[in-house]
């Protein structure tokens, strides 16, 4: 049927539906922690550059402090500064060595006392800071000079390249973090290197001092955001996974639901995929047409035209039967309304309902509004009630039988004979037709039995005064049979089968 083939088809849709709603918060969930993780070290780097910033500023400071007083004692004679000289180095944590210069040549040193260099002031950025790998007495350890100078007077103070790198492999920790003066670059492991400095691939954040020609830079490695976050995420990884198997659950479930046959048909409904056929039904007598049963089709649009049996159960089951049967009504309306002109006397509609029908009384209503639709006196409107589902009789379902019968609504047992309803049950409803089951009317000719229980119901209805419809004619044996025993009505593929609207009003116009 329409609703488990679709069902099947959609099988390999709902899997690929099932897995997105489960990946996809999984897979956004990951990118927020990604965007969160690149925050973190970006914070990091940020708090680790201006620590290494103000920390080196300190250590200048220092060294600064020492050319300061120094400077006053450039041009004095090396013998005589030569204690003041020793003493800044001894007084200062970070300095190393001092000098004093006299007219771009350094004369004087707190290492060797009396000492010819000469100084070449474009080798310090800005005239202020030189980063160099080392001198002749520690070659290949990093130092950093301070240069301060007034006329032709001038001092020289260096810090150790040990303290700076060790401040660089402190602060910077996990960090990696660099030093740079001018174009050289020192790194934690000691070692300057010449040109700019390199780019670092996470997180990277670089920072100028305002109080010295430095710049310091601090970021990660390739690969840290990742590191990152299994280091710190692992509780969060596994919350994104309870979220993604309880998303892809409610995404199956939903699915599930979605494809439920009800959501199906509801679908359908709301598509006015629901369509009525109409097959004529013929005077027995004269075998014009008396009328027609409507007969519901689902125009499915992968499935084409489904047949009732295939649906009516799980509508009826739904509660949409209801609703189906109220959209029936109006199309029928609105198909045959325009054909009343063809319409030989009272023209008898047999609509299909069920016993979801005769909950309340809103039946009413819809017969009310079926028949305004047609002149008046045109139409007699039958209610085919199946003898297989007989109602319970209460309140609501005696006040519903009488409102349809004072609006001229006609009640009709169907397939009568394959069920159980008694004289009272028939005279309870105030019944107006029987329609003996087109089972009975097949086996004219050839079961003793059903011919039997054929007669009884035709002898039934005479005495209780109803009209007698037969139902599934197919051959001429069976109309004659069912004519000689004076049954009112004929209907079956003989006369015509099932068809579309505009298929019944062009055969209802040539009748
Ligand atoms: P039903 O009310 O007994 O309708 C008569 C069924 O017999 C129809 O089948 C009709 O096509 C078929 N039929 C008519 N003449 C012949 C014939 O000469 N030979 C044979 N073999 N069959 C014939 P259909 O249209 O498939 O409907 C099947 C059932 O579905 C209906 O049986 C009715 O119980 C239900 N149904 C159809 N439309 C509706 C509806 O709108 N509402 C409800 N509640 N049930 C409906
Ligand atoms: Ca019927
Ligand atoms: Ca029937």
């Amino acid at each position: 049927m329409p609703l488990t083939v679709k069902y099947r088809r959609s099988r390999r849709m709902r899997i690929v539906v099932t897995v997105l709603c489960g990946v996809i918060p999984i897979v956004l969930g990951l990118v927020i922690l990604c965007l969160q993780a690149e925050r973190a070290l970006h914070i990091s780097t940020q708090r680790t550059a201006e620590e290494a910033r103000r920390q080196f500023d300190l250590m200048l400071d220092n060294t600064a402090q020492a050319a300061r007083e120094l400077l006053p004692l450039a041009g004095e004679s090396c013998s005589e500064a030569k204690l003041a000289l020793r003493e800044q180095t001894t007084r200062r944590p970070f300095v190393r060595s001092t000098n004093l210069v006299w007219d771009n040549n350094l004369y004087c040193s707190s290492l060797f006392g009396d000492y010819q260099e000469k100084v070449n002031p474009g080798d310090y950025t800005q005239g202020e800071l030189w980063l160099m790998n080392g001198n002749p007495v520690t070659p290949d350890t990093a130092l950093l000079v301070y240069r301060l100078s007034a006329g032709k007077q001038g001092a020289l103070t260096t810090l150790n390249g040990y303290h700076l790198s060790n401040m660089l492999s402190l602060i910077g920790h996990e960090t990696i973090l660099l030093l740079q003066v001018g174009n050289r670059w020192l790194s934690a492991d000691g070692k300057v290197q010449e040109g700019a400095l390199p780019d670092l691939p996470e997180a990277q954040n670089t920072l100028t001092s305002s109080h010295y020609a430095f710049t310091v830079k601090a970021g990660f490695p390739e690969g840290e955001v990742w590191r990152y976050m299994r280091a710190e995420y692992p509780p969060l990884f596994s919350l994104l996974m309870f979220f993604g198997v309880v998303s892809g659950a409610i995404g199956h479930v939903l699915q599930k639901r979605s494809t439920s046959p009800s959501h199906e048909i509801q679908r359908a409904l709301e598509a006015g995929e629901f369509i009525p056929y109409f097959q004529p039904v013929v005077h027995g007598d004269t075998k014009q047409w008396s009328g027609t049963e409507v007969l519901m089709r689902w125009q499915h649009p992968k499935e084409g035209l489904v047949r009732p049996d295939l649906f009516i159960p799980f509508a009826e089951h739904s509660g949409l039967i209801v609703p189906m049967t109220r959209s029936l009504m109006k199309q029928t309306a609105a198909i045959l309304a325009p054909a009343s002109a063809f319409f030989h006397g009272l023209f008898h509609i047999g609509i299909n309902i069920t016993a979801s029908h005769c909950h309340d009384l809103e039946l009413v209503e819809d017969c009310r509004e079926f028949l305004g639709a047609f002149p008046q006196g045109s139409v007699s409107l039958v209610l085919e009630l199946t003898e297989r589902e007989l109602i319970k009789p209460s309140d609501v379902t005696h006040q519903l039988f009488e409102q349809l019968h004072a609006l001229g609504v006609m009640i009709a047992i169907d397939d009568f004979g394959t069920g159980h309803s008694s004289l009272g049950y028939l005279r309870q409803f105030n019944v107006d037709f029987l329609k003996i089951d087109q089972s009975f009317v097949a086996m004219i000719g050839a079961d003793a039995l059903s011919r039997h229980i054929l007669d009884s119901i035709i002898e039934l209805s005479a005495k209780l005064d109803l009209g007698i419809v037969a139902e599934g004619v197919e051959t001429v044996e069976q109309s004659d049979y069912l004519t000689a025993h004076n049954v009112n009505f004929l209907q079956g593929y003989l006369y015509g089968r099932p068809m579309p609207g505009a298929e019944f009003v062009a055969a209802l116009s040539h009748h």
